[in-house]
């Protein structure tokens, strides 16, 4: 089954988040995902997702010029080595960063077809059973202010989420935050790796009495395992971080370091659904939660859905704004903090042709 096309496509979708810090350009919220659709001789096309945050014009001119050439006339079932040769042609830009995001979008695709051509949803092709159900996490963006937040925190679990996820660095937000949550809801905070680690010592302290179910990456800089295994031996919370790490081997480090509870690879950063299968299972073997990092609204959020099904993951997460348009259509939008795993053959969903032709800026 030959490569016979590869194209990428930037949509920026507008969302309403009621207060959110905006840091993207432009004065209009908009939510930018970067797809790619991978097209074969025999009639099947797959999906695949590159990790974006805003203004990515760059990043699909990378995919365009570095990553889709390489691809033409390749045998699509042959994933293992597509990436690899992927990796190996494009190491020295680094394995962490913008071109990981593209070899993991590429992977994500492949992923698509072939369960397209075996006729399973992805879910099933990787081993799982009839998981039809995910719950999610409402993954708050910042709002930088404690009461902001905690209308937010409200208004999430009015609507269903059992589980709430804060991204902010005050301190003072979680117990207004606990507050509005109440004693039965889960509640995380993500504060995106802003302290040193006498600081982190010191904030962790003070977050102690509030249940938190994780603090997500406290400290400065994100690889510096070191500091995040002595944080966690500190504190009675406990450490989530992976976001940031790009392969197998930074996972290995990580783990072995004794530096995390929850260990949150992306695949569309980290290399794929490929690399995240052999992360979980190192995962596994370390007695750590595999919880997958999902930032993203397009393919890779299905990927992901599927990737949780097959493997049990009890919680994921889901961008909690209120988007104009859904990419990957109805059928993946949340309901009462729940998702349904779509049970076509691959992804069991495509791109929202409406919203592809709304929102497509590049
Ligand atoms: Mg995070």
């Amino acid at each position: 089954m030959k490569i016979t096309r590869v194209e990428s496509i930037l949509l920026a979708i507008p969302f309403e988040d009621h207060g959110g810090i905006w840091r993207g350009s432009g004065d209009r919220k908009a939510f930018q995902t970067l797809m790619v659709r991978i097209d074969t001789d025999q009639g099947l096309s797959g999906w695949g997702e590159v990790f974006t945050k805003n203004g990515e014009l760059a990043l699909k001119a990378l995919f365009d010029t570095h990553v889709a050439p390489v691809l033409l006339g390749r045998d699509a079932t042959q994933i293992s080595a597509i990436k690899r040769e992927l990796e190996r042609l494009h190491h020295n830009f680094g394995r962490v960063g913008v071109m990981a995001f593209c070899v993991s979008a590429v992977d994500l695709a492949l992923w698509d077809i072939l369960g397209q051509a075996a006729g399973l949803p992805l879910y099933r092709l990787l081993g799982g059973a009839g998981r039809n159900e995910i719950p999610l996490y409402a993954s708050l963006t910042r709002y930088g202010e404690p009461r902001a937040a905690a209308d937010t925190v409200e208004r999430a679990v009015r609507e269903g989420y059992g589980a709430v996820k804060l991204h902010e660095v005050l301190v003072e937000t979680v117990p207004a935050a606990r507050a509005a949550a109440g004693r039965e809801i889960a509640l995380m905070l993500d504060t995106n790796c802003p302290w040193s680690l006498a600081e982190a010592r010191c904030n962790a302290r003070r977050l102690e009495p509030y249940d938190l179910m994780w603090l997500e990456e406290p400290t400065w800089p994100p690889e510096n395992m070191h500091a995040l295994a002595a944080l966690r031996r500190s504190t009675t919370i406990p450490i989530a971080a992976g976001e940031n790490a790009g392969s197998l081997a930074d996972y290995r480090v990580m783990l072995e370091a004794g530096a995390v509870d929850f260990v949150q690879p992306d695949i569309a950063k980290a290399h794929g659904l490929s690399e995240a299968l052999k992360i979980a299972a190192l995962a596994e073997a370390h007695d750590v939660q595999f919880m997958p990092h999902c930032f993203m609204i397009g393919p890779g959020y299905v990927h992901t859905l599927h990737l949780a099904a097959a493997l049990e993951v009890p919680l994921l997460e889901r961008y909690y704004v209120e988007l104009a348009a859904e990419p990957m259509g109805a059928a993946v939008t949340p309901a009462n903090g729940r998702v349904s795993v779509p049970q076509g053959p691959g992804l069991g969903c495509v791109p929202d042709p409406y919203a592809v032709r709304l929102y497509r800026v590049g």
